[in-house]
């Protein structure tokens, strides 16, 4: 069993906390702050029993200097000061002199957040490269170190991996609430749902999941790549062309649990109130995009999903941010919700699609993860948890 934040003394100590603020962010607005939210028990946590608060988190992938613009955290420390109804003091960079000066000024119960930690990863790709002598600075900041990022816990960063190294360590309430949920007995018939758009992050997780569930449902973009591998014309849609033979690979292993549409809604351009028709997927046509599965695979979908014990559940199975194609998405809720089935969703923009439409009471546990939940149901260790301190 890992340490929780329960089990150390914060008491005027100087508490870092890894959350997972990556959320996001349209013209300076976060448009969907579940994530800060679901962050919030640790931080008020930590703040009743007088600790100095430290907060860090990457935002987004920072590759250029214009991305700093893009992926600052700072509209995250005015979200935040709203939601603790307290000061929460910004500082606008990841490391020296301002970082330090901030946090030898610190009284019990203040709260700190740094500068998105991924900043680092213009000066050699520090954070997401894990650099020693980063993990070791930021360490130095503090006197404890809590994980609550569970979106990145499949990862070893520096902010996670590097700090835990060198501190003492618990989890959060966070990180504890999806170890346990993800941890549930797994009753049969299990179904898993894939689909999004982060084809190359989640595909090689699919021969281990098959190998687990009694039936994978496709959809989403990555039900392209898959029926490219069927020998369909897929048209304009998302493919992965480099894993086409490994689609192929797979369906063959595991003909009969891997389950793909046979109908999609596609449309010449990916915009609002464009035209969309309704295709068989042996009849889109070259400059077509697939952006949805159709009313037949919504019905065959059901089919499994109604069956089910247990369903988990990652990537939207459509472009559900527009109308046009957000019905498989909405449907999928629906018939996931009604079921009398353990249900798991993880990855963001799937969150965000069964919070936004209404179902965040009607299913199980909502993952703040996506990749890390999936690793986690794959049976991988994740290196965010490994690397904490055992009870
Ligand atoms: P999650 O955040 O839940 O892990 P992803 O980030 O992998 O999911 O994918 C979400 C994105 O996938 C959404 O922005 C959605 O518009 C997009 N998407 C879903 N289906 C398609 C499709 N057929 N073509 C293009 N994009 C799609
Ligand atoms: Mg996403």
């Amino acid at each position: 069993m890992k340490k929780t934040i329960k089990d150390l003394d914060l008491k005027g100590k100087k508490v870092i906390i890894r959350c997972d603020f990556n959320v996001p962010i349209k013209n300076g607005r976060i448009t969907d702050d579940n994530r800060i939210k679901e962050s919030l028990r640790t931080i008020k946590y930590a703040i009743r029993h007088s600790a100095k608060i430290i907060l860090i988190s990457h935002l987004g992938r920072v590759k250029t200097l214009e991305d700093k613009d893009k992926y600052s955290l700072k509209p995250v420390a005015l979200r935040l000061s709203e939601l603790l109804n307290r000061k929460v003091i910004f500082v606008d960079d990841y490391k020296g002199k301002k970082v330090e000066n901030a946090i030898d000024k610190m009284k019990n119960r203040s709260v700190v957040l740094l500068e998105n930690t991924r900043f680092a990863d213009l000066d050699g790709n520090k954070e997401s490269g894990n650099d020693k002598a980063l993990g070791k600075y930021w360490a130095s900041l503090g006197d404890i170190f809590i994980n609550e990022a569970f979106g990145t816990a499949h990862r070893s960063h520096a902010s996670n991996v590097g700090i835990a190294s060198n501190l003492p360590s618990a989890i959060g309430f966070l990180m504890e609430k999806e170890i346990k949920f993800l941890s549930l007995k797994i009753k049969r018939p299990y179904t898993v749902v894939l689909g999004g758009a982060k084809v190359s992050d989640k595909i090689g997780v699919i021969n281990a999941l098959a190998a687990k569930a009694d039936y994978v449902l496709i959809g989403g973009a990555m039900a392209f790549t898959f029926l490219k591998a069927s020998g369909f014309n897929v048209g304009g849609s998302l493919v992965q062309t480099d894993e086409i033979d490994y689609c192929y690979d797979v369906l063959n292993k595991y003909e009969d649990k891997i389950v793909l549409p046979i109908d999609v809604v596609t449309a010449k351009e990916i915009k609002s109130g464009v035209k969309t028709n309704l295709r068989f997927v042996n009849e889109i046509e070259e400059d077509e995009i697939g952006l949805d599965i159709g009313r037949g695979t919504i019905k065959v979908f059901k089919q499994y999903l109604d069956d089910s014990k247990t369903i988990f559940w990652n990537g939207p199975v459509g472009y559900f941010e527009l109308s046009e194609f957000s019905l498989g998405t909405k449907m999928l809720l629906d018939i996931v919700s009604k079921t009398s089935a353990t249900t798991i969703i993880g990855g963001g923009d799937t969150g965000s699609a069964a919070i936004n439409m209404g179902y965040q009471d009607k299913i199980t546990h909502i993952s703040t993860g996506g990749g890390a939940s999936l690793k986690y149901l794959e049976g991988k260790e994740l290196p965010g948890i490994d690397v904490i301190d055992e009870k």
